[in-house]
């Protein structure tokens, strides 16, 4: 595959590294977590040790923007073998970056190691079972009890990894459910009292990565575990950071395509010929190639952006994730038709990628909810 821009030679030696992780360590068990919903923390602990998890933040815990572009790197490897793990992979750097731009040094002192050493685990609370898109219809609420605690009661719904997380970062509402009542985000641990988790959600996709419900109950927490940030626009800024990571997933999940597509056609005789050597096989290939390198040099625009700070420009990640995740749900139909019959057999990986494929244009803002955001930005610019 020709890549587009050249990496310096400490990052193409890290990705050397995070490749053989790929091939020894995940690749081997990417089925058995899809088929079996296995969460996987040892490949998890193995991650960190590389150093996967950590790739983002400075020793002092300071966030290193300088890192991001390696870290999508190696996020759309990863996919490529596992979107699970990916994921596993990618929301503790999430959840870290919330922890080290805005949360209070004891709370980031106290969480941040062991996201980084893989001890720990985190969720990213926002959506209600009532409101996904509509953030703002949240009825999550936090309310003050005496000076310096809050008593945070609602429903957070589709929280990925609650199941197995020792803290959750959620969006409330302070004061009242008004749609437009002030917001902030709370750091809370799950096992403070109140918070309970649902039933783990049994998905079509991203299997092996549980999720479910989290439910707070007069959760009463001191009111200093609070992000340093209008609760909403935090969230957001984490958001841009999670709509990278579901473009690289998808980018991943294209390079999985090519991957398992180009071997089988290579492979598979018909009338005469391998399949590869049929035109209409060659064109397919070729629009998954090209999208492929439209859509990795989009994600890269947008991650050099997020580096750049203020949240990242929120257009051009939203182009980005719509784009790429909107690609990949239809290569990894088309990788599924050229397997024929073995497209859909469960052992073969190319229905795990379109099962994959398809969470990536709803988490995240779906792609309606991008698309409208930028053509309402496209009817005010001026295009002259
Ligand atoms: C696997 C998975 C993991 C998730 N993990 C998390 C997590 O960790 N934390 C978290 O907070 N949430 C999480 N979510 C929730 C996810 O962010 C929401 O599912 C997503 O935002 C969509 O919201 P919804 O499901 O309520 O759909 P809805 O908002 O009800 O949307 C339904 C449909 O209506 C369309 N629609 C809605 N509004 C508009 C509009 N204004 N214009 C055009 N079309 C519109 C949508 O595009 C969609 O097609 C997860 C979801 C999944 C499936």
């Amino acid at each position: 595959m020709t890549l587009t821009y050249q990496l310096d030679a400490d990052a193409e030696q890290f990705l050397a590294v995070v490749k053989d992780f790929c091939t020894s360590r995940v690749a081997p068990r990417a089925q058995d977590i899809d088929l079996g919903a296995e969460f996987f923390p040892s490949l998890l602990a193995d991650a960190a040790e590389i150093g996967l998890q950590g790739l983002i933040f400075a020793d002092d815990g300071s966030i290193d923007p300088t890192m991001f572009a390696l870290a999508h790197e190696t996020t759309e490897l990863i996919a490529s073998y596992s979107g699970a793990v990916a994921l596993g992979i990618s929301i503790a750097r999430l959840h870290g970056y919330l922890l080290a731009a805005y949360a209070p040094a004891d709370v980031r002192d106290r969480w941040l190691p062991g996201l980084i050493d893989g001890s720990q685990r985190g969720a990213f609370a926002l959506s209600e079972p009532h409101s996904g898109t509509d953030i703002r219809a949240g009825r999550t609420v936090a309310m003050p009890v005496g000076a310096d605690t809050v008593s945070i009661t609602g429903e957070k719904a589709w929280i990925t990894q609650s199941p197995e997380a020792h803290f959750v970062i959620v969006l409330t509402k302070l004061g009242s459910a008004d749609r437009d009542a002030p917001t902030a985000a709370f750091v809370v641990p799950m096992d403070t009292p109140g918070v309970t988790v649902g039933k783990d959600e049994p998905m079509s996709g991203f299997r092996g990565m549980p999720m479910a419900n989290v439910h707070f109950d007069d959760c009463r927490i001191p009111s200093a575990w609070r992000l340093d940030v209008d609760g909403f626009r935090g969230m957001l800024e984490g958001l841009n950071l999670a709509r990278l990571d579901a473009g690289c997933y998808a980018v991943g999940f294209i390079r999985a395509a090519l991957r398992e597509a180009g071997a089988y056609v290579r492979d598979r005789q018909a009338f005469g010929s391998s399949l590869a050597e049929l035109q209409i096989v060659q064109e397919k290939l070729g629009r998954m190639h090209a999208d492929y390198l439209a859509a990795r040099s989009l994600l890269r625009e947008g991650v050099a952006s997020f580096a750049a700070g203020g949240g990242g420009d929120a257009h051009l990640i939203s182009a980005a994730k719509m784009f790429a995740t909107d690609a990949a749900m239809r290569h990894v139909v088309e990788a599924v038709q050229l397997h024929g019959g073995y497209g859909v057999h469960l052992h073969y990986p190319v229905q795990r990628l379109m099962r994959d494929a398809k969470i990536t244009q709803i988490i995240d803002g779906t792609s309606e909810i991008h698309a409208l955001m930028l053509g309402r930005a496209a009817v005010r610019a001026d295009w002259a």
